[in-house]
């Protein structure tokens, strides 16, 4: 007998998620954890009051309600609605791509105008578009692909639009309604008291080692548990034998400014190319904050190496390669669960790592 049912790597959504299954049905769980807080991606540090959201903008939302009223049964969620603004040449543009966006570009006020005028711009793109500029220029039209794709993109992934996956740009949505909710689906909303509340509440009762890297200490790890729930980058956990994934990673600059509201709004990018950052988040306004001062994050896109934090996996024809070849590897480890976005090499939403770890859960603990 081991000591812990489970050692989890890792303490973001898809390990609290599994966690909190496991304590439902009576199992103990150490989380190995290599940072100094629990959270993952989601954890909150408060600043001036303020929740701020350390490894980047999280706003939750989900059409999947079995993943929101498991959500809500753990914190409750304000009516925070995404509606990111872009600065373009110091114009302001709504975002997503409605019909505020091509009113202010071209002056059109009714949906037909606007289809017409993407119409037109569309008309050299032929066929099933190949990659991400195609599909841009297809869904929207040039002169917002070079206002307000471009630059944005090529700075967020380092690479040229053409060698762009089309899939990225889908997930932005389209309308011809003049609604700047960033999202399509049914939920949405921040935690209030921010998303440490989940947290908490997800990996109540487990043990925690916080500043310890599994990977430096396997057998010990091995020893300790009948099965690892593993977290982290699948290939990491491999020792890189077929080559190392590539990942884009991110600088935060976070400053607090002396006055009460810096730009109105919680997101606003900068999809100029020579603008380094990508974007500016003011995280009052995703709780309606009201504190005297403010606490601004720059978000600068970065190249990933090891070391540094892999935050968005590359999901071009290579790297779905390589992580095919690991993912075989994966699926002989009888005593070993990989779950979330690095070791399964995607590009989660929280509510699809939320759902992902529930199925699998489901599945060990024969739960329906
Ligand atoms: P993570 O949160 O990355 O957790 C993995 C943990 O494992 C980390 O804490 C890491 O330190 C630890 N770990 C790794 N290797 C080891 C090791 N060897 N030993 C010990 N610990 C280890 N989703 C949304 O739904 N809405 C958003 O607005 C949104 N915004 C995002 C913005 C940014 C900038 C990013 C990067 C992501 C965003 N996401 C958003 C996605 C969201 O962050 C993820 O879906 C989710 O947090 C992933 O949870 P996870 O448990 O898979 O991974
Ligand atoms: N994007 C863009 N301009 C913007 C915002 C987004 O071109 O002002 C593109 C960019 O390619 C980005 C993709 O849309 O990678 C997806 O954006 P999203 O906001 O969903 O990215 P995330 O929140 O995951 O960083």
């Amino acid at each position: 007998m081991k000591k812990y049912d489970y050692v989890l790597v890792g303490s973001g959504l898809y390990a609290g998620v599994f966690a909190w299954y496991a304590k439902k049905h009576g199992k103990s769980c150490l989380v190995v954890e290599r940072r100094s807080q629990p959270g993952g991606n989601i954890y909150c540090q408060e600043i001036e009051g303020i929740h701020v959201h350390q490894y980047g903008a999280h706003i939750f939302h989900t059409s999947n309600k079995k993943v929101w009223d498991f959500v809500n049964g753990l914190a409750e969620f304000n009516r925070y609605t995404n509606s990111p603004v872009a600065c373009y040449k110091g114009e302001m543009y709504n975002l997503p791509f409605n019909m505020n966006t091509f009113h202010k570009l071209w002056g059109v006020c009714t949906p037909k105008e606007a289809m017409e005028k993407i119409r037109e711009q569309q008309a050299d793109i032929q066929g099933e578009p190949n990659n991400l500029e195609e599909q841009a220029i297809r869904l929207v039209g040039r002169d917002i692909y070079e206002r307000l794709i471009k630059g944005y993109t090529e700075k967020q992934w380092g690479r040229d639009c053409k060698d762009l996956p089309s899939f990225i740009i889908r997930r932005l949505p389209v309308r011809y309604t003049y609604d700047n909710n960033y999202f399509n689906d049914r939920y949405q909303g921040i935690p209030i008291g921010g998303y440490n509340v989940l947290t908490e509440k997800l990996f109540a009762g487990c043990d925690m080692e916080l500043g310890r890297d599994f990977l430096e200490d396997r057998e010990y790890y091995a020893e300790a548990g009948e099965t690892i729930v593993y977290t982290g980058p699948i290939d990491a956990y491999y020792g890189y034998r077929f080559g190392k994934l590539e990942y884009r990673s991110l600088r935060f600059e976070t400053e607090v400014l002396d006055e009460p509201n810096y730009q109105g709004n919680a997101v606003v990018n900068y999809t100029e190319r020579k603008v380094p950052y990508t974007r500016i988040i003011e995280h009052k306004h995703f709780e309606f904050g009201t504190q005297e001062k403010t606490v601004i994050t720059r978000e600068y896109p970065a190249e990933w190496t090891p070391g540094t934090e892999p935050y968005y996996p590359v999901n071009d024809e290579k790297n779905a390669g390589l992580y095919r070849q690991y993912y075989q590897l994966a699926q002989n480890e009888a005593h070993v669960i990989f779950g979330g976005r690095l070791a399964e090499y995607q590009y989660y939403d929280m509510d699809k790592v939320i759902e992902s770890a529930m199925n699998r859960a489901e599945q060990e603990f024969g739960e329906k």
